[in-house]
């Protein structure tokens, strides 16, 4: 089986929130897939998890979320240090300047020392799930109303912190061989609350401005938040359609034989995994608690 592991944020010193993984301890994850795993791109992963007849048991693939300038500044050199492949998925309205990510938004006024109840650490989920559910005018609203509430202004530019990529940033990792950039979109909206033309808009769009700045066909796509009904099965058409060859979700799972190409199921990895956790997760016993449980009904099947 296949193992895609699915990284946001990266950092050199621990973050208040404790989501970015430390660079120390991704060398530490690399160090141990590449003692322990294949680690292949992720075209190669799909290829021989589903159609190919020589399965191979222990293949990784590497993913990165979004296209912060974090991946560039502290993931970028492992990968060359280990000499191993990732993907990088870029919301691409984001890499052009024109705004930041919406759900970064949120994170950076739940830092606000006058955040609101519904964005402490224990709420912000629940948050983030009636957010989803809305149109995006009606979400950058529900945003912007929330920010005058607070008696905050939201930058107009990302902190630090929530920067961007460049596009020549991009074209270098794309040169090396070692990274493929993938689409996240054009803005990350939820595909489910979008109508159907403007979901192949996203996929249309994000993919033709990528390989316009970057020189280089995109085939691999990623669904934004990519939870169980953040998409729909009209959208595995919609991505073949708009000339895209695979999918990764958020979900969490292996890849197998019986897997489908455009509703790939992912590993998480973030800064609260140590490196126990990260290899039972790889190894596959995270993945076998998780079906047991499942199983026994602990998670509602
Ligand atoms: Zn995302």
């Amino acid at each position: 089986m296949g193992r895609i592991l699915m990284y946001h944020n990266f950092a050199n010193s621990r973050d208040a929130d404790g989501d970015a993984v430390l660079v120390d301890d991704a060398r530490a994850q690399l160090a141990y897939l590449r003692r322990h795993f294949e680690v292949v791109p992720l075209p190669v992963l799909v290829e021989t998890s589903i159609s190919d007849s020589r399965l191979k048991d222990r293949v990784v693939a590497l993913t990165v979320d979004d296209g912060r300038h974090n991946f560039y500044e502290c993931f970028y050199p492992l990968l060359k240090e280990f000499a191993l492949p990732a993907t990088f998925f870029v919301v691409s309205s984001f890499i052009g300047g024109e705004d930041w990510i919406w759900t970064d938004k949120i994170l950076w006024l739940a830092e606000q020392p006058c955040r609101p109840d519904a964005l402490d650490t224990d709420m912000i989920d629940h948050f983030f799930a009636e957010l989803n559910e809305m149109r995006p005018a009606v979400r950058d609203c529900k945003i912007a109303d929330l920010a005058t509430l607070m008696q905050v202004e939201i930058p107009p530019l990302p902190p630090q912190k929530y920067a961007p990529c460049s596009w020549s940033e991009l074209r270098e990792m794309a040169d090396s061989g070692l990274v493929e950039i993938g689409s996240h979109t054009v803005s990350h909206p939820i595909l489910s609350s979008l109508g159907e033309p403007e979901a192949l808009w996203q996929l249309t769009e994000s993919r033709s401005q990528i390989e316009r700045n970057v020189g280089r066909k995109v085939d691999s796509f990623c669904f934004p938040n990519g939870k169980l009904g953040d998409y729909r099965t009209i959208h595995f058409r919609q991505l073949q359609d708009a000339g895209y060859k695979r999918a990764v979700a958020a979900r969490f799972g292996l890849v197998n034989r019986s897997s489908n190409a455009f509703d790939l199921p992912r590993i998480g990895i973030s800064g609260r995994s140590d490196l126990i956790s990260f290899c039972k997760d790889v190894d596959g016993a995270g993945y076998y608690q998780w079906k047991l449980e499942a199983a026994l009904g602990a998670r509602g099947a």
